[in-house]
């Protein structure tokens, strides 16, 4: 099919949920992709922190196909091997204790809303019910994700949403401090704020949070769903900043590819949730998790995380020499850079027009590539990146 076909069809036949660039990504290895049209890409997006260890990588794609040829999937009425090792695996990493197995991030946030009510509803019952986000937050799309969400614009058309959320400034410690009542059963936060503008959280702020969370029995849960799975240099975020969070929040990077998330909770709320109250059909699919057990299989040795953290740091070198360049921020290899002519979304789409797929955040252009992106891959995006910057 030609591109023209593939547009004309997607007009036709999708909701138009999405602004799309104008290419149809075909086929991809490495950090590297092409279109129905043969031209190639540099890819600086992982689709979104997704591909964590780039397109069609060799281990990731036997893994997957040896499941897809031996077990497509199974009820959660049954026991699985695959599901018991990642789950293992992420609380061998974190030191958590367990693990729910589900599909996506918002819904890895919506098991960690619903962990947060009923703990305090089991201890303190009724009346405890809400949850601290930060303004310029993203947790997610369903009704609730959306509301945890604190930005107006997506406060819209799908009234009644989930009450109970209350948005405090980022990095504003006394703003956080008013916001503590005898309401407050959690604090739900991005360490570096994703869709929000690459922000990440000052170690002050986080501490406080922490602080604040101990005293008064109200859960720390940190939405890891962008930064997690040695995004930003260690395998969750939060283990820069020396806290022990109640519930972390993963999805995006675990699956290196196929949907899979996992909500993971510590000592404190690793059995309220029981029988019946929480469950999905396809959470913890054998073929999902036998991609997500060859990703933290590899992304949390000690060797790979040093290569993100170099190659972070080897990126963020070469982009601060460059024109139109005012601020660089993040952390690892999840880089947002605010320009001088603030024109990141102008900027992206002629990156796309030669060769090189980057993502926006807010006004910010944002990288996101594959972990495992080669250092030739870096220096050709990078070269596309400074002639479409010097233009
Ligand atoms: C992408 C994202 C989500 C939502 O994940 P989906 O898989 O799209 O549901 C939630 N939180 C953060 C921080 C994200 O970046």
């Amino acid at each position: 099919m030609t591109f023209e076909e593939i547009k004309n069809d997607e007009q036709q036949y999708m909701m138009h949920t999405y602004g799309r660039f104008n290419t149809a990504l075909v086929k991809g290895k490495g950090a590297t992709a092409w279109d129905s049209e043969g031209k190639e890409y540099i890819d600086f997006t992982s689709g979104i922190g997704v591909n964590s260890l780039g397109y069609c990588d060799e281990g990731w794609v036997k893994a997957v196909s040896t499941q897809a040829g031996t077990l497509q999937h199974i009820s959660n009425l049954y026991y699985s091997p695959l599901q018991t090792g990642v789950s293992k695996k992420l609380c061998t990493l974190t030191g958590m204790e367990k693990v729910f197995l589900c599909n996506s991030g918002a819904e890895a946030n919506e098991c960690a809303i619903k962990i947060a009510r009923k703990y305090s509803f089991d201890n303190y019952g009724k009346g405890r019910q809400k949850i601290i986000t930060l303004v310029n937050s993203f947790h997610g799309r369903t009704v609730t994700t959306l509301a945890a969400t604190g930005q107006d614009v997506f406060h819209n058309f799908f009234f009644p949403f989930t009450e109970g959320f209350d948005y405090v400034k980022a990095n504003d410690v006394s703003d956080l401090k008013a916001h503590i009542t005898n309401e407050v059963c959690a604090i739900f936060i991005e360490l570096v704020q994703g869709e929000g503008g690459v922000m990440p959280l000052s170690e002050e702020f986080v501490k406080v949070a922490e602080e604040i969370c101990k005293k008064n029995d109200i859960l720390l849960m940190i939405d890891e769903v962008q930064t997690g799975i040695s995004r930003t240099g260690t395998f969750f975020c939060y283990q820069q900043y020396g806290i022990t969070p109640d519930v972390v929040t993963s999805a995006k990077g675990l699956g290196g590819g196929l949907p899979i998330g996992a909500c993971i909770s510590g000592k404190k709320t690793a059995d309220i949730m029981t029988p019946g109250t929480h469950g999905t059909t396809f959470g913890g699919n054998p073929i999902a998790c036998a991609a997500a057990n060859e990703v933290l299989s590899r992304v949390a040795e000690k060797e790979f995380l040093d290569e993100v953290n170099k190659k972070g740091e080897y990126i963020r070198e070469k982009l601060s020499s460059m024109p139109n360049v005012k601020e660089i921020r993040g952390k690892g290899m999840m880089i947002g850079i605010v320009t001088e002519k603030d024109n990141a979304k102008e900027v992206a789409g002629k990156c796309v027009d030669n060769g090189l797929l980057i993502l926006t955040a807010k006004n910010l252009l944002r990288l996101l590539p594959p972990l495992t992106i080669s250092y030739e891959e870096i220096d050709k995006g990078l070269s596309i990146f400074k002639k479409v910057m010097e233009a």
